[in-house]
């Protein structure tokens, strides 16, 4: 197993101790890496330089994009040939409609439970939860004792996903099985759009040589605007 410690002052690190604790119990190795070490800022330390810099960008556009190379690079180093990912089907939907308001419905096709192509440097990810309320995942940890960590990121707040969030849980209450519909529909989306979707020529980003769309990745690019380019 494989866990990211993006460096959030008195809310990771519990985290990282959780996920140790149950590893150890399951007898499954586990595997850390930091933003410290891979790139040379914790999050807490970027955040401060975003604040800085007067960027309008939230800490969860950088991390989200930081800790998707971390988990690639790691997964690499130790031979991993898939990376399965936690996502519930509350993060599928709440992902799906935030392509929609961000205006980039292309992203709709690469945010699918697989990632079908499998291509040179580049760990495929599934996700055996997608298909579950994130309330039933929960549960079910309750149910069976699994220890889990229960405050949310301090970062998460800031982010619009948690306005998607309450939204959809309220949708939700007062209509139950509309994030089921939202799903499904999703799905339906991707297909058709995977049809027409033209081929896209990766290449390896200039800066990292990590596998990227662009000529720089958008880690670097990310970093580049900080100017904390490592
Ligand atoms: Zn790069």
């Amino acid at each position: 197993a494989i866990t990211i410690d993006e460096g959030i002052e008195g809310y990771r690190e519990e985290a990282v101790k959780i996920a140790s604790e149950n590893c150890r119990i399951l007898g499954v190795e586990h595997y850390t890496i930091s933003f410290k070490d891979l790139y040379g800022y914790t999050l807490d330390e970027i955040v401060k330089k975003i604040r800085d810099s007067g960027s309008n960008l939230t800490p969860c556009s950088y991390c989200g994009v930081l800790r998707r190379k971390a988990l690639n690079i790691l997964a690499r180093k130790i031979g991993a040939t898939k990376i399965a990912v936690a996502h519930n089907l509350d993060d599928e939907i709440q992902t799906f409609i935030l392509n929609i308001m961000h205006g980039d419905p292309i992203r709709i096709t690469r945010a699918g439970p697989v990632f079908e192509e499998e291509r040179e440097g580049l760990i495929p990810r599934v996700k055996p939860l997608c298909e579950i309320l994130e309330k039933e995942v929960t549960l079910y940890a309750y149910l069976k004792g699994i220890k889990f960590q229960e405050n949310p990121c301090p970062y998460a707040g800031e982010a619009l996903r948690n306005d998607v969030r309450n939204m959809l849980n309220r949708l939700e209450e007062k209509h139950p099985g509309t994030k089921y519909t939202i799903f499904r529909s999703a799905e339906k989306i991707r297909e058709k759009m995977r049809e027409s979707k033209p081929e896209i020529n990766l290449r390896t980003c200039k800066i990292c040589g990590e596998v990227t769309v662009g000529e720089i990745c958008r880690a670097c690019k990310l970093l580049q605007n900080l100017s904390i380019q490592k």
